[in-house]
């Protein structure tokens, strides 16, 4: 079988960052399973949907078209959501505590199951999100989860935001982030945990270099 590397953890663990770095030192695929649900939420609210409204969700869910385009000058992967380039929107945190509201739906989870596991071809994939190693992939031969503390996680998410100009405060963004992780954590389908085989690692004070190579060394060991 094709081999994936599951990367999970909460958001500002470095998750997204560390995963494109490895898929590409490996030269694998890369499953950014966030953007899906980010692009759910955001397609929803285009629509003007209530996003309480499970039936009205799921319908959008299958019917929203999402594409991942490599950015021509080697910037971050453009998210394409019905036609429209979203990238910049779907990065904000009201993008993510839209995802994390649509996320707790199990016709909606049901829905992006095909188009994940569609992810896994030759020569391998690195999958990045909350439920690659415990739902999605479970077989996956690598699985990492990655944390940090609360305070870390909301530092990195501050510096990411600023530097897209956006104006947020810290202490704002802590509190947002650590209600989007708890609502993640306590939901009934998919919770945010560890998969019991997955090697932990706890990125707090460590340079990205450093966990990019934690992480390799777990599948070339
Ligand atoms: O990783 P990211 O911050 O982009 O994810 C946004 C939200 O999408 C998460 O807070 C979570 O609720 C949801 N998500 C999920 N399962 C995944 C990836 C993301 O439920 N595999």
């Amino acid at each position: 079988p094709v081999p994936v590397l599951t990367i999970d953890g909460p958001s500002g663990s470095g998750k997204g960052t560390i995963s494109a770095l490895v898929a590409e030192h490996l030269g694998w695929r890369l499953l950014d399973s966030g953007a899906l649900y980010r692009a759910v939420g955001y397609a929803a609210g285009m629509a003007g949907l209530d996003l309480s409204d499970v039936d009205a969700v799921t319908r959008c869910t299958h019917a929203t078209k999402i594409h991942f385009r490599a950015a021509g000058d080697g910037g971050p992967t453009r998210v394409i959501v019905n036609g429209r380039d979203a990238t910049d929107e779907l990065r904000t945190e009201t993008a993510g505590a839209a995802a994390s509201a649509i996320a707790s739906m199990p016709s909606v989870r049901e829905a992006l199951v095909a188009l994940q596991l569609g992810f896994r071809k030759a020569p391998g994939l690195v999958a990045d999100g909350r439920d690659m190693g415990t739902v999605i992939f479970p077989d996956a031969a690598f699985k990492v989860f990655l944390t940090a503390s609360a305070a870390e996680r909301a530092k990195r998410r501050y510096k990411q935001l600023k530097e897209k100009g956006l104006s947020v405060t810290l202490g704002g963004l802590q509190r947002e982030i650590e209600a989007r992780d708890s609502r993640d954590a306590s939901r009934a389908v998919a919770p945010l945990k560890p998969a019991e085989d997955a090697v932990l690692v706890d990125t707090t004070g460590m340079g990205i270099d450093q966990v990019v190579a934690k992480v390799l060394a777990v599948v070339q060991p």
